[in-house]
């Protein structure tokens, strides 16, 4: 197999393992050559990116940063390029295989660049679907790009999707988070030093926080509607505490399938790369007499309600989901700044929600027809939030 591969956010927690899966496949033989990476601003973990994957260009998202970049990466035999315009480079060049891994709606302008060259895209970035939903799956089908979704649940039913025509219902499972069994109380003091501490995942700190206010689940549930085309009705999350259950698809004869494997990203990363084949990767092997036990409980409505208005963002439709994630963005970038406490997260989504109803009435209610009308939903929404999360000077 040869496979060309871009890495967007190959700094990240995913772009991590990309990196560990590559280098394992590579030892096996497999030629990998690896088109374009980028970041954000992490020069030293850029260059290090670099010297193990030999990319023929590297971007950097901080404009301002371009002579250092060209100075931390001298002598790699790399390009450099900064800015918007170079992200989007980066989706753009042709590698066939592109991993999405940027955190956020940063990620939706170089992913797009891929997706309009129809290429193979593996999808961890879920807040990009969730930003611009049906335009972006539509622009997929237009361009046959392929999706391949990274999210662990996303991936675990692409795997077992055999029958979509004769799919009854999805169940999403969520670890419960590092305050599953907190008080509300406890919750209210939480610190973002606790937040990020998840119990069976090491990721990033904004899907950690989201992680912990289980918003997190309400993003992967717009995002299985949208990837797979089931309204939010048959679609359940169920919290399963010790993360082997990936995911299951309920069939209509009463079958249930579901992927099952230690949680390791490496996982469903080297899936989506090798997909519709599988290979060798050294990841922990599932020890079921060890586990000796899988638990389930119902997502408890009133410490997490940001599983709820996710499924209302979800069934009122595409600009209220675009809004939702945007002012998630924000109200958790407030939090780990230490300007709002943890239950305002939710609390500054809802109210960011309702103040864009109150004001801007016809900017939720109509469904946006281009990227640009996305754009336009995104923005009020981050100013609406900062204004309600107390940082009004950058709204
Ligand atoms: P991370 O914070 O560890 O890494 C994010 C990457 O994006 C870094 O390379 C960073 O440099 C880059 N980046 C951040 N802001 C940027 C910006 N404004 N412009 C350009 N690049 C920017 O995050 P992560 O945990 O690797 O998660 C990445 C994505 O994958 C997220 O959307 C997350 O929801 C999703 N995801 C992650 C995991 C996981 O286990 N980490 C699991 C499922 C899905
Ligand atoms: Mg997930």
């Amino acid at each position: 197999m040869t496979r060309s591969v871009s890495i967007l956010g190959v700094t990240g927690s995913i772009g991590q393992s990309t990196i560990q899966v590559i280098e394992e496949l590579r030892a096996q033989g497999r030629d990998i050559p690896v088109e374009a990476v980028t970041a954000a601003s992490r020069l030293d973990a850029l260059a290090e990116a670099c010297r193990r994957l030999k990319p023929k260009f590297a971007a950097i998202a901080d404009a301002s940063l371009l002579s250092e970049a060209k100075a931390a990466l001298a002598g790699l035999n790399v390009e450099v390029g900064a800015g918007a315009s170079a992200l989007e480079e980066a989706g753009a060049r042709p590698a066939e295989w592109v991993m999405s891994a940027i955190v956020g709606a940063a990620g939706l302008a170089p992913t797009m660049a891929a997706v309009r060259r129809g290429a193979h895209v593996a999808l961890a970035n879920k807040e990009c679907l969730v930003c611009a939903g049906p335009l972006f799956i539509e622009a997929a089908q237009a361009h046959e790009a392929t999706l391949l979704p990274v999210d662990s649940e996303h991936n675990a039913i692409f795997q077992v999707l055999t029958h979509p025509e004769r799919v009854e219902r999805l169940t999403l499972t969520a670890s419960g988070g590092p305050f599953r069994t907190w008080t509300r109380e406890q919750m209210a003091a939480a610190t973002p030093a606790q937040a990020c501490a998840h119990p069976m995942w090491n990721m990033g700190r904004k899907i950690s926080v989201d992680s912990a206010t289980l918003m997190n689940k309400g993003l992967e549930l717009i995002e299985a509607s949208y990837l797979f085309g089931f309204p939010s009705k048959s679609i359940d999350v169920i919290v399963h505490p010790q993360s082997t259950i990936h995911s299951l698809v309920h069939y209509v004869d009463g079958s249930v399938l579901a992927q099952l494997g230690t949680p390791d990203m490496r996982i469903p990363i080297s899936y989506a790369l090798t997909w519709p084949d599988r290979a060798a990767v050294s990841t922990a092997r599932l020890d079921l007499a060890k586990l000796s036990q899988l638990t389930f409980e119902a997502p408890d409505p009133t410490r997490f309600p940001a599983l709820r208005l996710a499924r209302s963002a979800l069934d009122r439709g595409a600009a209220a989901t675009t809004a939702l994630s945007a002012a998630n963005e924000i109200a958790v970038e407030a939090f780990l700044d230490g300007r709002i406490r943890f239950l305002d997260i939710s609390n500054t989504v809802e109210e960011a929600l309702s103040h864009l109803e109150g004001a801007e009435a016809g900017l939720l209610a109509k469904m946006p027809s281009s990227f640009d009308e996305v754009k336009a939903v995104d923005q009020a929404a981050r100013r609406a939030a900062r204004l309600i999360a107390g940082n009004p000077a950058a709204a």
